[in-house]
């Protein structure tokens, strides 16, 4: 119950609305290739300019869908300008286009400190002595 109503049905909206999309988009598709078939006349261009349309649809649809299930899940976060529900790692938020890195990484510093990347031992730089360049400065010849 941490997520409206309204957004959750406005991403149902928003996927019913690809679904169909998607839809037409494959009928449009299988429909130009066979009259490109029965004319013995095929536009390459055309069949791959259309089967790009269909394939950003059907990223869009698959993401969506994705969302409506983490939705339901409740994983992911929400998008603090317009409050929709967004999934783990999305980068930007699918209603409003706000950037949600920078809201995440905004929050993290004000929130808690995030331990430090794998790689590197804690502690193992200051406790390497400094190099030993000190003896060569005190023979420094005089300039000239
Ligand atoms: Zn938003």
């Amino acid at each position: 119950m941490s997520t409206t109503p309204d957004i959750h049905a406005e991403l149902r909206r928003r996927r019913d609305e690809l679904a169909e999309k998607v839809a037409t988009l494959h009928w449009d598709l299988g429909g130009l290739t066979y009259e490109m078939a029965i004319r013995d006349h095929f536009r390459l261009d055309v069949l791959v300019r259309k089967a790009a349309e269909l394939q950003d649809a059907d990223a869009e649809l698959g993401e969506v869908e994705r969302l409506v299930a983490e939705v339901d899940q409740g994983v992911g976060g929400q998008c603090r300008a317009c409050g929709a529900p967004h999934s783990r790692g999305a980068a930007y938020c699918w209603r409003c286009g706000q950037p949600l890195m920078l809201q995440a990484q905004s929050t993290l510093v004000g929130a808690a400190v995030v331990p430090a990347p794998a790689g590197l031992p804690a502690g193992s730089a200051a406790a390497s002595p400094p190099p030993p360049a000190r003896a060569l400065s005190d023979q420094t010849t005089t300039p000239g």
